[in-house]
């Protein structure tokens, strides 16, 4: 009999595939045998692994200081040693081999077969030495996880998450990334929201997650052949050769309606009544510009440079920051590319750099633009590479996160004086760059006349605009029933940051979550947004909606929807203005 689990579907799609138990502390084995065919798979785990450990005793040992004693170093010296050894190098691979085993359970019955070995030793200083090797395989054993406690993250070991189910506590956008880069199928997680930022990325790499299932690392076996059904949020353990068929069906009809979707890629963006539109792209890392080109975007509306300083023990300089900045330039062929400075805090934590005290309530902290004033070297060098790289191609600049005024003419002063700095040095920029902000706290949708008076152009962060209207923590499952994109305090704080933009002549742009979401961009068109930043996979479905959409006729049906005192009403009249072209949910 199949079982079914519940949680919040955060990206749409299926995805089928066996369990991977994720756990960032600790390692569960399970004998479970796996296929043939998965033997080099966890061949190239357990290598990845020991070749991970080693790295990690080896930046130990080169941490060991001047005046520890040589007995420090000669441990970690004799630990390297073991590792080379073929009992802990070859001797695992043969078991995955022979016994058709996962890699951690290798090392085990390796751990078992040691201590037999050194116990049966008649020497009690040999016999002692069995602790060395243990710490040796604990070494080996936490290369397969992220092991916070030793300070090592996802990407410093190798797993392979190819065609894996991920199942895990929760991600964090390092781990994310990371998995998504090895074929990683599909996520559950037992917390996380609609707008975590795992969720966020989840959607944006186009793989089938889920966020909130409960304990479900107690129901799922490692290995465990799952079906991931993202739209509707449901996780399914044993399924019946049925529903596989079912799904293999929904799963073919969702690759045809991709494959429809690219005829739209060289459609003019314009609505059936001449209205221009812009649609943009969010991207995360380099990379994603390729999934960019491939539907044609109109630029980068949302370049979130807060994953350069993810994954690693040192914050990128003024010359990294150029450098990637450039070569995203050079990719996007003279498109407009906004870079939106660090938003770091919250649930973007960095290692490299201690955010202050631990705060109660971080989202509400020091985060984005709070904690780059109040430390400007850690904006400074990004303002320098964002300027320089201006001088090679259309650049704007985002400041994420304003709450008040004072911030948007710190951030303009700031600008200013690295443009002066830059000056001096004989550098070439782009005089005249754009400077918009976000507008994702309620504070700058209210005063966005304000805002628009003092800056270029203004972009609608809704993920955090919701959060912060609807005081429901984006990362808390437990308050995602409050998420509505609908509640009029939203609605009515976007149509006032539309506006504001007209009142001043600038562009109003959105980049949150909710201008990707199908079931929402005719009603954003109606209410006057005509600039969309959207994962580059969600792109072509929201130009569909758009594009069959003519602007005149929906601005009345938008208003109806922004006034109802009914989330029922507001639900109908909404199914009725998509109802010639029924969007894909996300
Ligand atoms: C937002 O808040 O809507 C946004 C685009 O920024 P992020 O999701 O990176 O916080
Ligand atoms: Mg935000």
């Amino acid at each position: 009999m199949s079982l079914m689990f519940t949680g919040i579907g955060v990206s749409r799609g299926i995805a089928m595939g066996p369990a991977y138990i994720y756990r960032r502390d600790a390692i569960e084995i399970t004998p479970v045998k796996i296929a043939a065919k998965d033997v080099p798979r966890e061949v190239r785990r357990y290598n990845a692994a020991v070749k991970s450990a080693r790295m990690h005793l080896m930046a130990v040992r080169d941490g060991i200081p001047d005046s520890a004693s040589e007995d420090v170093s000669a441990f970690i010296e004799t630990h390297l040693l073991m590792l080379e050894d073929s009992v802990l190098s070859q001797r695992p691979v043969e078991l995955i081999k022979q016994h058709r085993v996962y890699a951690e359970r290798a090392l085990q019955m390796q751990r078992e077969a040691l201590t037999n070995v050194f116990a049966e030793m008649e020497d009690p200083y040999i016999s002692t030495r069995i602790d060395d090797v243990n710490h040796v395989i604990d070494e080996i054993m936490r290369s397969f996880s992220t092991a916070k406690s030793t300070g090592r993250s996802a990407r410093k070991q190798q797993t392979d998450w190819k065609g894996m189910i991920v199942i895990a506590d929760d991600l964090t956008p390092s781990d994310t990334l990371i998995m998504q880069s090895q074929g990683v199928a599909g996520f559950v997680t037992e917390t996380g929201g609609q707008l975590s930022h795992t969720a966020i990325l989840a959607r944006s790499i186009g793989i089938p997650a889920i966020v909130g299932v409960h304990n479900i690392r107690s129901y799922i076996e490692q290995g465990e052949d799952l079906v991931v059904d993202g739209d509707s949020g449901t996780l399914l353990a044993e399924a019946e050769p049925e529903m596989l068929t079912g799904f293999k069906r929904r799963q073919k009809a969702d690759r045809q309606h991709q494959k429809d979707l690219t005829q739209l890629i060289d459609t003019p963006a314009i609505t059936k009544d001449g209205v221009e539109l812009s649609l943009q792209a969010n991207i995360e890392v380099e990379d994603d510009i390729k999934s960019l080109k491939r539907v044609k975007a109109d630029g980068v509306g949302l370049y979130r440079t807060e994953f350069l300083y993810l994954n690693r023990d040192d914050v990128p300089d003024e010359e990294e920051h150029l450098k990637v900045y450039l070569r995203v330039l050079r990719a996007l062929k003279g498109a407009p590319l906004t870079i939106r400075t660090v938003d770091l805090g919250a649930d973007k934590q960095m290692t490299a750099k201690d955010i202050g005290p631990l705060a109660h309530n971080p989202a509400m902290g020091l985060r984005g633009i709070r904690l780059c004033l109040s430390d400007t070297t850690l904006l400074i060098p990004q303002l320098r590479a964002i300027l320089r790289a201006s001088a090679r191609g259309p650049i704007n600049i985002m400041f994420p996160m304003l709450t008040n005024l004072q911030e948007v003419l710190q951030c303009r002063a700031l600008v200013e004086s690295v443009k002066d700095a830059l000056r001096a040095r004989g550098f070439k920029f782009d005089e005249n760059i754009q400077i918009g902000g976000m507008i994702e706290v309620p504070s700058a949708a209210i005063a966005a006349d304000q805002f628009a008076r003092h800056l270029d152009f203004l972009s609608i962060g809704t993920n955090d605009l919701i959060q912060y209207t609807l005081a429901i923590d984006r990362i808390d499952d437990q308050v995602d029933y409050l998420y509505d994109p609908l509640h009029p305090a939203v609605l009515r704080l976007i149509r006032m940051t539309i506006e504001a933009g007209k009142k001043e002549n600038i562009p109003v742009a959105m980049c949150g979550e909710m201008a990707g979401d199908a079931r929402f961009v005719r009603l954003l068109l109606g209410l006057g947004l005509t600039r969309f930043s959207t994962p580059p996979n969600q792109l072509l479905e929201i130009k569909r909606m758009l594009t069959t959409s003519g602007y005149k006729q929906l601005q009345k049906q938008s208003k109806a929807i922004v006034d109802s005192e009914s989330t029922e009403r507001q639900l109908k009249l909404l199914q009725k203005m998509n109802a010639n072209a029924t969007p894909t949910l996300h």
